[in-house]
């Protein structure tokens, strides 16, 4: 049994108040303990600015990349005992704690790679200069440097992993130091890549920093260079955008919340072709991985409605394959939700949709596993618009046919109805309806996902997140961006126009290119 602890300006510290209990949620037994409270959040984010953030800033671009690559290896060299813990603290299968942690790995080694071409300097340009006089002496451009405050990430629970290492790539690749919290039903495998960090005494001291717990008054603590990155619930993404000292100090703040992403099958794809059959894959991996625990899984799937009947029995033939039960055992590639709660919600969550929804495979019931599980379950809904459809995510294995008319205007009114997605993905062969979809989609998505016959077959899975992409999106997605190469570092970093003569901006401040 493990006692986990917190690690604060250069020690590690166990909570003093009363320890949760964090259980398998396979077999219902505690598996570590989680005590909250006793950490001077003042001695932390002080010691993060003053220590970590001046040791990181010493380095260069490519200096700070490469400890991103040796990070990335340290973490790799453990990968067998941190799936064992994903299994314990997540009832993650075997492919989903790989999915989690080689995304962490992955991405830190893609952050170490775009390092190399920006090379030792200490601040990036921001595009190319411009003349701003009557003649090109006089110069304007604009720069990105570091900002000197400390990084706070808070993470949800269903990415304990990559959620943390995401951020901390673009974090500390940009000079900030980071303080970590992971969301606490998952926190066991956090603590142990926050160990596994420390001990591997790859960062400079004051560069990385964990909470395990609560965040306490993390908050009260925090001022204008700072940055807070939230990954969670739309409900506690709107209560730390608008905290009294976040606002008071106009703390930069960046939201990933929920989103109900949409599927669509546009009505020229033939049954027997790829791209049908990537569609019928993808949504049943968007349904079943990590138990459907993402925050990019499919929640709507749109289906013109005179295949709705024949979609459904594909699905459900799909879905008969995917075999549930105890994630140790390796033919079983769905597992349990993380905890009771998260249980008591998607049954109940599953309950409201079958009030505008007919369920065809699944149901709230408790199964025979015990335990936290809950069946694959598919419903198609009778009214596509019902406001339900459009506002709940069951955070679980549940997804629900929406048939439309096959029209694109149809299918983008439908799709924006989420209110603002981090992904939709569409299954289309026609070119035109294609642009179309994506013009009307678009301003309501931080990435659109486009399978046809051409390139589905070279596809990664729309609810992949890839470090060379962007990944937040609009409204209640909660309106943030991370990732996308180098875009991933900009939170991080203050941008400034610097405007002067030219021959000096230059060589030392502009492109690679404009300084030769
Ligand atoms: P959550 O309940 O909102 O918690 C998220 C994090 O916030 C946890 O670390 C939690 O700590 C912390 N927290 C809660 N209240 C807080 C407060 N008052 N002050 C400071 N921190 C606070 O979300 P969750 O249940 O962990 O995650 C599931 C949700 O996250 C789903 O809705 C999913 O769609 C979304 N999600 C979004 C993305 C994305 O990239 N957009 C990725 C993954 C998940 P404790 O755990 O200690 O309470």
């Amino acid at each position: 049994m493990h006692t986990l602890t917190s690690y604060v300006a250069g020690r590690w510290q166990e909570g003093t108040g009363e320890a949760r209990a964090l259980l398998d949620p396979t077999s219902g037994e505690t598996v570590a303990q989680l005590p909250s409270g006793g950490i001077d959040f003042k001695e932390m984010t002080s010691h993060a600015r003053d220590v970590g953030g001046p040791a990181l800033r010493a380095l260069g671009f490519a200096e700070r990349g490469q400890l991103l690559k040796d990070l990335s290896a340290a973490i790799h060299a453990e990968r067998e005992e941190l799936i064992e813990l994903g299994r314990l603290c997540g009832g993650n299968t075997r492919g989903d704690a790989k999915f989690d942690i080689d995304g962490a790995t992955g991405t830190l080694a893609a952050y170490a790679y775009y390092a190399r071409s920006l090379g030792d300097r200490k601040t990036l340009p921001d595009g190319e200069g411009v003349q701003l006089g009557r003649t090109a002496r006089y110069w304007g451009q604009h720069i990105l440097s570091p900002r000197v405050g400390v990084a706070v990430h808070i993470n949800a629970f269903n990415f304990p992993a990559w959620g943390m290492f995401e951020k901390a790539a673009c974090a500390l690749l940009a000079g900030m130091p980071v303080i970590e919290k992971p969301g606490s039903p998952t926190a066991l495998l956090a603590w142990r890549l926050a160990q596994i960090t420390v001990d591997s005494g790859i960062l400079p001291e004051g560069a990385f920093q964990f909470v395990a717990g609560s965040a306490g008054d993390l908050l009260d603590h925090l001022g204008p260079q700072d940055c807070l990155a939230f990954t969670g619930s739309a409900r506690t993404g709107a209560l730390l955008r608008g905290h009294a000292n976040v606002v008071a100090h106009n703390v930069r703040i960046n939201v990933e919340a929920d989103s109900l992403n949409a599927a669509v099958l546009a009505p020229d794809v033939e049954s027997d072709s790829e791209t049908y059959g990537a569609f019928l894959s993808n949504v049943v991996t968007d349904m079943t991985q990590k138990a459907g625990q993402k925050c990019t899984a499919v929640r709507r799937i749109l289906v013109p409605a005179e295949r709705v009947e024949d979609v459904q029995a594909d699905l459900i033939a799909e879905l008969g394959r995917i075999q549930m039960g105890d994630p140790a055992d390796r033919a079983h590639r769905l597992g349990p939700l993380t905890d009771a709660a998260q249980l008591e919600d998607v049954r109940a969550g599953i309950g409201r949709l079958s009030e505008v929804a007919e369920i065809v495979l699944g149901g709230s019931e408790p199964t025979e596993l015990g335990g936290c599980f809950v069946t694959p379950t598919l419903l198609v809904a009778a009214d596509p618009r019902a406001d339900v459809l459009h506002e709940l995510e069951v955070f679980g294995p549940v997804s629900t046919i929406l048939p439309y008319t096959g029209s694109v205007e149809d299918a983008v009114e439908l799709v924006n109805m989420g209110g603002g997605g981090l992904v939709t993905s569409l299954y289309c062969n026609d070119v035109d309806w294609t642009e179309n979809y994506v013009i009307g989609v678009a301003p309501w998505h931080g990435r659109v996902w486009i399978a046809s016959d051409r390139s589905v077959s070279q596809s990664l899975p729309p609810g992949m997140v890839l470090p060379a992409s962007i990944h937040g999106g609009p409204g209640r997605a909660g309106g943030g961006e991370e990732l996308g190469a180098e875009r991933g570092l900009a939170f991080y970093m203050q941008r400034t126009a610097l405007q002067g003569f030219k021959g000096f901006l230059n060589p030392r401040f502009g492109t690679p290119a404009e300084a030769e």
